[in-house]
C-alpha cells in the first residue's frame, strides 16, 4: 500500500515536473532464476515507450527537446538476446547493447565473472580467505563486500586475488565458458543489428577502469573496442559505456579521450535522469533497473538523490 502511494507521488511530481529529458535504463542480467525478473523489464518497458520517445544513440541530436529514453543492456551476456530481446520486440523498444570486445568477440572470460565463477565453486566452504580478505561464500552480504573490495583493487592486484582463488578452487575456470556466463553468440546479434531496432555501443576491449589505465592504454581501449565493433557491425559506433561507470572510475583525462576517440556520448552508472540543467553528453546519468517500477519513477521525478542521501549512498 504504502508502495503503491509512493508510485503516485512519484508519477504526479514527474508529470508536473516533464520537460525535455534523457533517461537511461541499465539492464544487466535478467531471467525468471535472476534477482531481474522479466516481467519487470516488461512492465519497464511498456512504462517508457508510453511516456518518452525511444531513441538510439545513433538518432542523438546534440539537444535535449523532449522527454526522450534509451535502454542500455551492460556487457552483453546471451540472455541479452535469450531473455530482454524478445520483450523489447514485444513492447517495441529499441536496445543498445554495451559489448567489451575481448569478451564478445574472441570468447574471453569478462574477469568479474571468472570471479564468480570461482567464488561458486567455494559454496559449502564455512569461510575463504584470499589476497588479504575474507569472505563467506553462502553469504550474499559478504561476498558482495569481497567483491567490491576486489574491484577497488589495481588491475595486477585484482588479477593475482582471482587467480590465487581459483588455485584455492582447485581447478581452472573451463577453456569454454558455461552458459550463464556466455556472450550474445555473434551471429545471434548480427541478426538483432539487421532489424534496425538494436545497436552496439562500445565498452572497451578489456573491461577496465579506465581512469586506473595510462595515456596509451587508455587509448587502445577506446579506439580499438571501437573499431572492432564497426568491423564486426560494418556501421558506426558512436556511444560509449564507462566499465564499472561509478564516480572515480571516469573523470575529466578519461572524458577528453573518449571526446578524442570521437564518441558523441558516454554512458557512467552514476544514478539520474539528465536534464538540460546538468547534462553532459560523455557523462550521461543512468537508472539502474529495479524489480519495482517505482524506483524508476522515483528517479524520474527527482527524488532518487533525496532516498540515497537518506541511505547514505548518495
Ligand atoms: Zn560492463
Amino acid at each position: 500500500m504504502k508502495e503503491r502511494v509512493w508510485s503516485l507521488v512519484c508519477e504526479l511530481i514527474w508529470r508536473m515536473r516533464r520537460g525535455p529529458c534523457l533517461a537511461v535504463l541499465t539492464l544487466h542480467r535478467v531471467g525468471a532464476d535472476l534477482p531481474i525478473q522479466p516481467d519487470a523489464v516488461a512492465r519497464m518497458f511498456a512504462y517508457l515507450r508510453r511516456h518518452f520517445r525511444m531513441m538510439l544513440p545513433s538518432q542523438w541530436t546534440g539537444a535535449l527537446s523532449e522527454p526522450s529514453a534509451m535502454i542500455t543492456i551492460d556487457d552483453g551476456h546471451e540472455d541479452a538476446h535469450d531473455v530482454i530481446y524478445p520483450l523489447a520486440r514485444r513492447e517495441g523498444v529499441p536496445l543498445v547493447i554495451c559489448v567489451p570486445t575481448d569478451y564478445f568477440l574472441r570468447d574471453r572470460w569478462l574477469w568479474f565473472d571468472r570471479l564468480n565463477w570461482a567464488i561458486a565453486q567455494c559454496r559449502g566452504t564455512p569461510q575463504v580467505r584470499v589476497g588479504g580478505a575474507t569472505f563467506v561464500p553462502d553469504h550474499r552480504p559478504s561476498v558482495v563486500a569481497f567483491k567490491m573490495h576486489v574491484k577497488s583493487l589495481s588491475r595486477s592486484e585484482r588479477d593475482a586475488v582471482v587467480e590465487d582463488l581459483i588455485r584455492l578452487v582447485g581447478r581452472e575456470a573451463p577453456a569454454v565458458m558455461p552458459k550463464e556466463y556466455r556472450p550474445v553468440p555473434r551471429e545471434a546479434m548480427r541478426g538483432m543489428l539487421a532489424t534496425g531496432t538494436v545497436e552496439l555501443c562500445a565498452h572497451s576491449v578489456t573491461h577496465p577502469i579506465m581512469t586506473r589505465l595510462d595515456d596509451a592504454e587508455l587509448r587502445e581501449e577506446l579506439a580499438r573496442g571501437r573499431a572492432e565493433l564497426e568491423a564486426f557491425s560494418g556501421r558506426p559506433v558512436v556511444a560509449f559505456c564507462y566499465p564499472h561507470g561509478q564516480a572515480g572510475t571516469f573523470d575529466d583525462r578519461t572524458q577528453a579521450a573518449v571526446a578524442q576517440a570521437g564518441y558523441r556520448i558516454a554512458f557512467t552508472s552514476v544514478p539520474g535522469v539528465n536534464r538540460p540543467r546538468s547534462f553532459d553528453p560523455l557523462r550521461l546519468r543512468r537508472i539502474h533497473v529495479h524489480p519495482r517500477l517505482s524506483m524508476f519513477t522515483r528517479e524520474l521525478a527527482g527524488l532518487g538523490g533525496w532516498r540515497r542521501r537518506l541511505a547514505g549512498a548518495d
